[in-house]
């Protein structure tokens, strides 16, 4: 079940990157910012959060597949499963146009390590794919995910909407210390996070370009 946890090279990057002092571009204002930023009288799950943010219209960008991504994710919107450990996340977001029209229908296939860094190479856990409603919205319950070596925590997912080409992208935490470490992380990609009961609630719209 445990296997590779570590991306090609990846940590020998990050380091000479750390090195070189490219790690500063990605400012922790950026990142922390994003979880001062939620919109007062939203809450967690009330669907209010993604539709009281602006839209700025700039196409997420994308980010590196890793080894670990694999077809045919099981159809569902939680990952939560008997015996899966960690604290619980729910996202939720919309996808949009560049126009910041919601697009119904689009295809996000997530995957991601457990809490303790591994990904499920042999089976599916912690992988689903969803679509998105009428709205552009779409919600993943999930956990939140582990470190491994090279790389900060962060969730993967395609992104495909009809007629459109296929984004690839990943999704991080705010603040935290790997972050800093890591040379795939952009502060662009950081979910908006905040404590919800005993776990966390996060937002997250993706822009199509
Ligand atoms: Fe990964």
């Amino acid at each position: 079940m445990r296997i590779g946890r570590r991306y090609t090279g990846s940590a020998a990057i990050a380091a000479a990157l750390l090195v070189a002092g490219c790690g500063s571009e990605h400012g922790a204002g950026s990142a922390d910012s994003a979880t001062t930023t939620r919109p007062a009288g939203t809450s967690a799950g009330s669907g209010q959060t993604e539709t009281a943010r602006r839209c700025s219209g700039r196409p997420t960008i994308a980010e590196t597949e890793g080894p670990y991504f694999k077809a045919g994710s099981p159809a569902r919107t939680s990952l939560v499963q008997a015996g899966t450990g960690g604290t619980r996340l729910v996202l939720t977001g919309r996808v949009l146009t560049t126009s910041c029209t919601p697009v119904a229908g689009a295809r996000l296939d997530f995957w991601q390590a457990d809490a303790s860094g591994s990904y499920d190479n042999s089976g599916y856990r912690l992988r689903g794919h969803q679509l998105t409603d009428a709205a552009g919205r779409f919600t993943l319950t999930t956990i939140v995910p582990g470190e491994y070596p090279g790389r900060t925590q962060h969730i993967h997912v395609k992104v495909k909407a009809p007629g459109k080409p296929e984004l690839t992208t990943q999704l991080f935490l705010p603040g935290e210390p790997g972050n800093q470490r890591d040379a795939i992380f952009d502060p662009s990609l950081v979910m908006r996070v905040h404590d919800s009961g005993s776990g966390k609630a996060a937002t997250f719209d993706f822009i199509l370009g």
